[in-house]
């Protein structure tokens, strides 16, 4: 049993109009009986881009679906599209016992939604390793309510540094799930479920206004303190609630925060079929008084293209350029380029994941002043960096 669906359909039926999109969705059928045996094998359409399968997982099978997958690729291009056609795939290998049509497509749906699609496979096999990643997922979705009211979701932050000066400029706000049972959990293990789920919109807010309380408590502490602009993350999720701007508003309003302490951090990442509502949200924000930042750049499919649509201030460097084996003679040049390029255009570099002296060094030679990372300073508890480097004594 299959359960697939055609990579990024939405972004080519926006490029190129529905009618040729519809050649893809039709060829999806029509390569299928072609390449495949119609006497005992059928692929349906479920909704939209979805479909189900039914195949012989036979010696044949692998060779088959290339031969289909071209056949729809040939198609495609033959309908003036240029954008890759790729499918994403879940399978369920069907057992004898097997009774329920709706379990086996269900489960193949499990395994299609395992599918990591930042990975070059899309092909994913439902298994016991899926039924327990499903029931991580329902543990994490069972508690995420409570523990978001009970606190258990803390602001640590990250310093970032000036490498010239050597000191400290800000820092960034990075969430840790504390259960009270003392465990912790990191963000890759629970930040992927609340996006699917919508739940990181609540986790977004929260820890943009507990910055804020943070910074109204200094404001108002007896205590001397040195302010430094600190970034939030901000999932892509939020750029589709129309309330999103308005939000964050009402929460910098009800701190009386100083907006120039604060920035956003957005990941770009495939995405980029939102290009133009990202635009206009930005731009709302950016009126709000408040600083945008594009983070991960260069971990993933970014483009250089988007400095020049969207009004980033602050582009933030992967720290894949940084990783060791990948410091080769092109990624220094195009790091230097990026350097040169950001800084013409008056947008501020940071690079993260700095971990050692070569590379803070490197980095000066390129002109580039503000790191973050590991050399410098591990994110810690928000207390104890206004105990360490905010508090004036
Ligand atoms: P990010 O925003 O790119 O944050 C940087 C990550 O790199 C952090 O991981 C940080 O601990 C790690 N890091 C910093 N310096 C170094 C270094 O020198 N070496 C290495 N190897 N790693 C370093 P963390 O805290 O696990 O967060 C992972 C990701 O989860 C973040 O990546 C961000 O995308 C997301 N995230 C964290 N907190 C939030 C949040 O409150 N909201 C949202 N939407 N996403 C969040
Ligand atoms: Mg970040
Ligand atoms: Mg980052």
């Amino acid at each position: 049993m299959l359960r697939f669906d055609i990579m990024n359909f939405r972004y080519i039926n926006e490029s190129y109009g529905h009618d040729r999109a519809d050649k893809v969705l039709m060829a999806t059928i029509k390569e299928f009986e072609k390449v495949f045996n119609p006497q005992k094998e059928l692929c349906v359409r479920v909704n939209s881009d979805q479909f189900v399968a039914l195949v012989v997982n036979d010696m044949e099978y692998e060779e088959k679906y290339m031969k289909y997958l071209k056949g729809i690729s040939d198609e495609a291009n033959e309908a003036q599209i240029r954008y890759p056609i790729r499918l994403k795939v879940g399978m369920y290998q069907i057992r004898k016992e097997d009774q329920n049509i709706d379990l086996m497509i269900d489960r193949a749906n499990a395994a299609r939604k395992s599918i990591d699609i930042t990975a070059n496979v899309l092909t994913a096999t439902y298994s016991d390793n899926i039924i327990s990643n499903m029931r991580k997922v329902d543990a994490i979705e069972s508690e995420m309510e409570n523990s978001l009211k009970k606190g258990e979701f803390r602001v640590f932050i990250q310093p970032k540094w000036d490498t010239v000066k050597d000191e400290i400029i800000g820092g960034e706000a990075l969430v840790r799930w504390i259960k009270n049972d003392g465990s912790m959990v990191f963000p890759s293990d629970f930040i992927p479920v609340f996006e699917s789920n919508g739940f990181i919109e609540n986790l977004d807010f929260y820890m943009l206004e507990q910055l804020c309380i943070k910074m109204k408590e200094m404001r108002k502490d007896e205590k001397n303190y040195k302010f430094f602009p600190v970034s939030v993350n901000q999932s892509r999720v939020l750029i589709n609630n129309p309330d999103y701007v308005k939000n964050v508003e009402k929460i910098l309003k009800r701190y009386d925060t100083d907006v120039s302490l604060i920035q956003l951090e957005i990941t770009e990442n495939l995405f980029f079929d939102q290009r133009e509502k990202m635009v206009e949200v930005i731009n709302q924000l950016k009126k709000l008084g408040l600083e945008l930042a594009m983070d991960d750049f260069g971990s993933g499919y970014s483009s250089l293209n988007i400095l020049k649509d969207v009004p980033f201030d602050i582009l933030k460097i992967d720290k894949d350029f940084f990783d060791e084996t990948f410091i080769s003679k092109a990624s220094t040049v195009i790091l230097r380029k990026i350097f040169e390029m950001a800084t013409e255009l008056g947008i501020d570099v940071i690079c993260e994941g700095v971990e050692t002296k070569e590379q803070v060094e490197m980095l000066k030679g390129f002109g580039c002043h503000a790191v973050q990372g590991y050399f410098y300073g591990k994110p810690m508890p928000v207390d104890e960096f206004i105990e360490k480097y905010c508090l004036v004594k």
